[in-house]
């Protein structure tokens, strides 16, 4: 057989953006192309080894819903997890595990080895082939020519990355690894928007050098063990472990201030603006002055490693500040550092210039995802990678695009945000993100996803199977629930009060007594009659039935009226306009608001509104222009 160089569609980068494209690509039936520049750091994780969290969580169980590897991989290698916001409603919810990164890049890679239709490739691509408008493929570092009809770059901080320690920089793509500097020339000549950002990460520390017996401890959720894919289980698991939790203090809060000189933030070495969510401890120090300690966790980074990561002192302070600012903690007095912290910046490019498909504008075929969009998270990665991935493929099938919309999914109102309004500094997802976070919740990802992903062809029949199971239990459930009576006559006062707080005055069904605040389902089930016969149970086992039954009752006021508040904007939300609106010529239209339009040629109305000067006068008048258009 010959060596394969023709392929539908190549990804450049094996980190989470590029392994979920490539999956994503596979699954479809399309012959894809991982090239990547280590096969052995496929899916690493470059800085926490943690998945989820607010807003993160909600992502990965998109991905999950779509039949990605992400969730999945972390039931598989996860060794603690938390539901973070448990006593708060579902729409804030959220997933949290701590991966053992070695487990977890294990699982990535075998989901890869074994996906059909997919090729993976060791080398450094140095250069993109373009021919006209189109590319048509990929050079790699020793020269090799590979072909394909679109291409998914998923760079992440690779490109022209520069590692900063003090006032020390060197050229890498993150600690360890060469950066991208060809490929960052080629496509600056490519003249597509591109700026610099930059993020950083904490010294690894030696556990075997830290105190544990005067830090307090912190385990993960033990019962249940919570799960995150939907076709995970808690037996997937490996063994739990806690985290650990010290504390800066006034003296290490001395030491950060009188490195401040070798900083290279506040020397202005660094030109790229960072994470503002997810701060290093200086910016952290000078920001919130007044405040005398700051909590930091120590997460173990797997079950076969002494190292810990220590959440919440990303640093690029020089080494000697690195190590005296851990030494001041507790716990840490003897600490032995593994790995020093840095920041890295990185080129990144302008995601006004990516349709809602993450196609770039300028180069037919060519779509980015990841980091390399602006954004910062694992997570926020991998959704980006899935969906062009998936429509890199529906391209070279000939298929139309698909993106959610924001009222669909978090990924819908990820690629809305960044598509319209850009970056000023990495992003990263918050449930506060998404205007309708009632109806996007992690528990219905699947919901709201799954059908569309069998349709387009990423979601496997075993899966499938799972889903329509699920969604059939749930369905039996409701109307049994609604259907199932109970009167004063069979249900003593004192059974009701134990059960929904008081006594029935009249015949209700069972679905109205699991709306009342405080009614739970699995007492409900217990309700037995005047002669003890049971009037509701057993219900239903499975507790991801149960939840969604919950939920679906419980919250249904909100959820019909967020349902009918999407209902009513979809319309304009949806409203397509034609790709040969000449907006310059729109006279009603301020000359600014001409040049944005213009510029970024939104695909929608929706769209259109959320582009930062664009009023929602300027939305009315450009309304009455396409009715006058016809
Ligand atoms: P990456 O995971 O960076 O993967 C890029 C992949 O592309 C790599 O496999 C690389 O080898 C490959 N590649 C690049 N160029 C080429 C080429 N020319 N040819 C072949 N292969 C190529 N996120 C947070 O949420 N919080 C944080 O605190 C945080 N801190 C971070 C600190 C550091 C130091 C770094 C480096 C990252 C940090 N991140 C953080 C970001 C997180 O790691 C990324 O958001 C995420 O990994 C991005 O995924 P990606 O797939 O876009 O890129």
């Amino acid at each position: 057989m010959l060596f394969p160089t023709e392929f539908d569609v190549i990804v450049v980068g094996g980190g989470h953006a590029g392994t979920e494209a490539a999956l994503a690509s596979a699954r479809m039936g399309q012959k894809t192309l991982l090239l990547t520049h280590n096969i052995e750091t496929l899916g690493q994780m470059s800085c926490n080894p943690s998945i989820g969290g607010i807003g993160k969580g909600h992502l990965v169980k998109e991905v999950d819903a779509l039949g990605g590897a992400m969730a999945i991989a972390t039931d598989e290698s996860g060794i603690q997890f938390r539901i973070l916001n448990s006593s708060k409603g579902p729409a804030v919810r959220a997933t949290r595990a701590q991966a053992d990164r070695i487990l977890y890049k294990a699982a990535i890679r075998s989901r890869l080895e074994n996906q059909p239709n997919l090729w993976l490739f060791q080398q450094a691509v140095d250069d993109l082939m373009v021919e006209g408008d189109r590319v048509v493929g990929a050079v790699t570092q020793i020269g090799l020519q590979f072909r394909a009809r679109a291409v998914v770059l998923t760079a992440g901080t690779f490109l022209d990355g520069k590692i900063h320690v003090g006032l020390q920089n060197y050229t890498a793509g993150r600690a360890g690894d060469p950066a991208a500097v060809s490929l960052s020339s080629r496509l600056k000549e490519l003249k597509l928007p591109q700026g610099r950002l930059k993020t950083g990460t904490p010294p690894r520390i030696d556990g075997r050098s830290i105190d544990y017996s005067v830090l307090a401890e912190q385990p993960g959720d033990l019962d249940p063990v919570p799960v995150f894919s939907y076709m995970g289980n808690a037996a997937m698991h490996p063994k739990q472990v806690p985290c650990w939790v010290t504390h800066t203090n006034a003296q290490t809060h001395d030491i950060i201030r009188n490195g401040l000189d070798r900083s290279p933030m506040y020397t202005g070495v660094i030109e790229g603006v960072g994470p503002r969510y997810c701060p290093s401890i200086e910016d952290k120090i000078q920001r919130f002055a007044s405040k005398e300690s700051h909590q930091i966790f120590l997460e173990p980074e797997g079950l076969t490693t002494h190292e810990i990561y220590p959440n919440g002192i990303s640093t690029s302070l020089p080494f000697d500040v690195q190590l005296a600012l851990v030494r001041s903690m507790k716990g840490m007095e003897n600490a032995f550092i593994l790995r020093p912290g840095y920041a890295i910046e990185y080129d990144y490019y302008d995601p006004r210039g990516l349709k809602s498909s993450l196609e770039t504008r300028a180069i037919k075929g060519l779509f980015f995802a990841g980091q390399i969009n602006g954004t910062t998270g694992y997570e926020e990665a991998a959704a980006q990678g899935l969906l062009a991935g998936m429509n890199a493929a529906l391209q070279t099938k000939g298929e139309p695009a698909w993106t959610p919309g924001r009222s669909e999914a978090y990924l819908g109102v990820l690629v809305d945000d960044l598509t319209t309004q850009g970056v000023a500094e990495p992003y990263r997802m918050f449930t506060s993100r998404a205007e309708y976070r009632l109806s996007l919740r992690e528990d219905n990802a699947d919901m709201r996803l799954t059908e569309m992903g069998r349709k387009l062809g990423v979601v496997g029949d075993a899966q499938w199977a799972a889903f329509e199971t699920k969604r059939e239990a749930v369905a039996r459930e409701l109307e049994r629930l609604r259907s199932t009576w109970v009167n004063p006559r069979i249900l003593a006062a004192a059974e009701s009060e134990r059960v929904v707080g008081q006594a029935l005055e009249r015949e209700y069904n069972l679905a109205d007594l699991l709306r009342r605040p405080g009614v739970e389902y699995a007492t409900l089930m217990t309700m037995t009659g005047v002669e003890g016969q049971p009037l509701a149970g057993p219900g239903v086992a499975d507790p991801a039935v149960k939840e969604q039954v919950e939920i679906q009752l419980k919250y249904a006021g909100y959820i019909d009226r967020q349902a009918k508040e999407v209902e009513r904007h979809d319309h304009y939300e949806n409203l397509k306009l034609p790709d040969n609106l000449d907006y310059l010529d729109i006279a009603a239209l301020s000359f600014e608001v001409r040049q944005k339009l213009d510029k970024q040629r939104p695909e929608t109305l929706g769209q259109a509104s959320r582009i930062s000067g664009v009023t929602p006068a300027a939305i009315s008048l450009l309304l009455v222009h396409l009715k006058k258009r016809g």
